[in-house]
């Protein structure tokens, strides 16, 4: 713009085009940038596209002018209503732009602020806050509707070993090969999150005892049939489950159900592991 208008300077009407039509242009890079970076419709959203949308309209009026002849009266250094309410326009779109930039900076360090106070940093899935209050609703939703739910503590077998031979990096990639596998073959609905360190969480609704049984046998299953890849190498892997399954009662707490389905995996383990146990 500055170059433009230096290379204009002798003149009015093609100056004054060339700086609204610049101006035109940066409305249109800003509805979008609201397009593509604001989150959902939110109120940066809103505050820059009707900022944007106000710009357009009192730049339009500016070509308009310059087109019609009547270029003079909407200069910067005259006063008339016209270049009153131009001015107006403008003073008022670059507070709105100014706010609404502003606002997305907030909403998207809020929002990442979020995930991150719900999703475990390495593998992305829940983390044990986000899987502990969902089970206190799934538990409470169970027990208002009276089906059954599944409760599985998931634990992969000699991780520790996993990591003494292969490395710690190894380990992590065992994990989130673990995490992958897993969502995978969840069905909607059905809730993961990272309890412990190799210590899963799994909540399926509306499932009972031998439903519950097949599907994580399936997954021991598919997990021992797909190792892990790090650094060329193929890791093998198994985990054993505690299963806690049936219609919650008035009793039945998150910890209380924890603590069953523990009791299960304990047995798991000590059983060889590579299994999964329902509670009695
Ligand atoms: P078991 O079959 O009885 O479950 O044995 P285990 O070796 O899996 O269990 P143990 O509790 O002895 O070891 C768990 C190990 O997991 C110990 C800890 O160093 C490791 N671990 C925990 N979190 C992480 C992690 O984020 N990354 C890696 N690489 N290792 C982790
Ligand atoms: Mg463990
Ligand atoms: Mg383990």
């Amino acid at each position: 713009m500055l170059l433009g208008l230096m290379s204009l300077l002798e003149t009015v009407e093609p100056r004054m085009l060339l700086a609204t039509l610049v101006l035109m242009l940066q409305c249109a890079l800003i509805l979008y940038w609201a397009r593509q970076r604001a989150l959902g419709k939110g109120r940066a959203h809103l505050l820059l596209v009707i900022g944007a949308a106000i710009s357009l309209v009192g730049l339009g009026m500016r070509v308009v002018a310059v087109l019609a002849g009547t270029a003079q009266e909407m200069r910067y250094d005259t006063s008339n209503l016209k270049q009153t309410v131009s001015v107006a326009i403008g003073t008022v779109t670059v507070m709105m732009y100014s706010i609404g930039l502003v606002l997305m900076a907030k909403e998207r360090s809020e929002s990442r602020l979020q995930h991150l106070a719900g999703h475990d940093v390495l593998t992305g899935t829940g983390n044990r806050r986000a899987i502990l209050e969902r089970f206190e609703r799934e538990l409470e939703q169970a027990r208002v509707a009276q089906y059954s739910l599944a409760v599985a503590m998931i634990d992969i077998d000699h991780f520790k070993r996993i990591n003494d031979v292969h490395g710690h990096l190894a380990g992590d990639e065992v994990l989130c090969h673990c995490v992958r596998q897993l969502q995978q073959r969840l069905r909607e609905g059905d809730s993961l999150g990272r309890y412990g360190g190799e210590e899963f969480l799994l909540l399926l609704p509306r499932t009972e005892g031998e439903g519950a049984l097949a599907a994580l046998n399936g997954l021991r299953e598919a997990m021992a049939k797909n190792p892990a890849r790090f650094a060329g190498l193929e890791i093998e892997l198994c985990f054993s489950v505690g299963l806690w399954c049936g219609v919650p009662g008035e009793g039945d707490t998150p910890a209380r159900l924890i603590a069953q389905a523990d009791a299960a995996l304990y047995l798991a383990k000590a059983g060889g592991r590579n299994a999964v146990r329902l509670a009695a």
